[in-house]
């Protein structure tokens, strides 16, 4: 891609497809970011060139790994795309059947493991699914056709191997009230006209994903809306350099970490996660790139679905969890202590927890249904049971890391008294664990597990757990609607011998 100038308004879908080439490797996709011409503000500053940002790079990196991945072990990361006929990323796969969801959260979980992080690709992978069926189901019902341009979308995109970050989240302003209730209308992403050759939003997306990262952003309705609500029913498909698009880049724990000299301390230093407040200021969209407008009766469906497949990609945090295991089981070797049977009990406390998230998510693949557009989809409850899972374990599995790396993790001196003359040889001595392990390998194992518990990662491991997808009560709320608890009730007074009264009959 050699997009230098930005998107001139009414600009078209072919010549907004026009700028783009091929993508094949991480190194191109890291190149493809460059000179966009984009309005990115960080630490109060407008930032010229993002991708070259030492705070912004870590995140890059993590979704170039998507790209290395697939050129590594294409089985795992690339399929079959009967659309173009061609094998295509796997986050652009679009998915035909339960093992394609299986196969997704393999990857996923791998992708954990070597990025230590939220690799940022799965929101918009899991918008390409939904968007799949839901323009199918409109276009069934209104006679539109919003499906044959999802298609047409999705060629481009599969050709051009980009990266669909998913805008999903408004601002959402007073939660008493409905969009068109609110005393700002912007508080949620909303058209505010139509031309013949498209339309125009105005709103924000908030914590979007890796949203600088992406090269097309799919805005999308956030909640169930009314007819009041027309407007704010709206799927577009944006490019991320749009004109009219601006970026404030979320701070995280321990982020100016990065602007330090060395590498230790930063605990993993290739990878981060991203996190933006994307605002879209009177944004045209083509109608080629329209897949929802005004249609408000499926946004809850929409959201439905898209939190189906959503709460069972948080597999991802699985592999975060392998490598807390690893990095447990490495410090306690380091320290002299893995031998002592509660150390090895420990961590079979972690890996059973890590294995609980895994099993609810790969099972909800295994058993997913197909639906109306031919697509499939995974099952809600075991999706809903893997990302509440998913809210608490990791807590858990971190507790039991800091427990295993002692206290020295959160008192341990910087990179820079190593390195100095003085205080380095102290250090040196007093800091030693077992005599074969040079003191370094315990200094970055424990920069790692404070990275992942406390630091920059733990917006990944931790917290994003708990929100991203939906907070805990999200999942309660669909657990409760799909527990079923009058068959349930059913099944135990068969077996009590309890007749229903008349009164109690369905
Ligand atoms: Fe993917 Fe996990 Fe990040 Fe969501 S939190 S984008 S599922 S890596
Ligand atoms: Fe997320």
């Amino acid at each position: 891609m050699n997009a230098i100038v930005k998107h001139p308004k009414e600009e078209s879908a072919e010549r907004r497809w026009s700028r783009f080439k091929p993508i094949r490797s991480g190194a191109e996709y890291i190149e493809s970011l460059r000179g966009r011409g984009t309005t990115l503000y960080l630490f109060g500053e407008q930032i010229e060139e993002p991708a070259d940002h030492p705070i912004i790079r870590p995140s890059i990196n993590a979704l170039a790994m998507t790209y290395d991945l697939a050129n590594e072990d294409p089985e795992l990361a690339t399929a079959h795309s009967d659309l173009i006929d061609a094998r295509v990323n796997r986050f652009l796969h679009i998915v035909g059947s339960p093992q394609d969801l299986v196969m997704k959260n393999r990857m996923q979980r791998r992708m954990g493991q070597l990025t230590g992080t939220c690799f940022q690709r799965c929101a918009g992978l899991d918008t390409i699914s939904v968007l799949h069926s839901i323009t199918y189901d409109i276009d069934q019902k209104h006679g539109t056709s919003y499906h044959q341009r999802y298609l047409e979308f999705m060629k481009h995109a599969q050709a051009n191997n980009i990266i669909v970050g998913a805008g999903m989240t408004d601002p959402k302003g007073d939660r008493s009230k409905r969009p068109s209730e609110q005393a700002d209308p912007d508080l949620f992403l909303h058209i505010t006209r139509r031309t013949e050759t498209g339309i125009y939003v105005k709103g924000a997306k908030a914590h979007m994903t890796g949203g600088w990262n992406s090269h097309w952003i799919a805005v999308m309705p956030t909640m169930n809306l009314g007819p009041n609500d027309k407007d704010y029913a709206v799927v577009g498909l944006v490019p991320a350099d749009a004109e009219g698009i601006t970026y404030i880049y979320g701070r995280q724990s321990c982020d100016t970490r990065a602007m330090e000299a060395g590498d230790i301390d930063k605990g993993n230093a290739r990878f981060g996660g991203q996190e933006a407040l994307v605002v879209f200021d009177e944004v045209f969209i083509p109608n080629e790139h329209v897949l929802m407008d005004g249609e408000y009766e499926f946004a809850q469906e929409m959201v439905a679905r898209f939190t189906s497949y959503h709460r069972a990609s948080y597999v991802c945090k699985t592999g975060l969890g392998d490598v807390m295991v690893g990095a447990a089981a490495a410090i306690a070797e380091y320290n002299g202590a893995d031998q002592a049977s509660h150390v090895k009990d420990k961590l079979v406390e972690m890996t059973h927890l890590n294995e609980t998230i895994y099993s609810s998510a790969i099972a909800s693949s295994h058993e997913a249904k197909p639906l109306p557009s031919g697509i499939y989809m995974n099952d809600g409850m075991l999706a809903n049971v893997c990302k509440h899972n998913v809210t608490r374990f990791p807590y858990e599995i971190s507790r039991l890391a800091q427990d295993l790396a002692g206290g020295l993790m959160v008192t341990l001196p910087s990179e820079a008294d190593f390195k100095n003359d003085v205080t380095g040889p102290i250090l040196e001595k007093y800091l030693k664990g077992r005599n074969n392990i040079p003191v370094e390998h315990r200094q970055r194992m424990l920069r790692l597990i404070e990275n992942m518990t406390l630091g920059r990662n733990a917006v990944g491991y931790l917290t994003e757990s708990m929100h991203g997808a939906g907070s805990p009560q999200a999942q309660r709320i669909q657990i409760l609607r799909q527990m079923e608890v009058e068959r349930k009730k059913g099944y135990a007074e068969n077996l009590a011998g309890v007749e229903r009264g008349e009164d109690r009959k369905d």
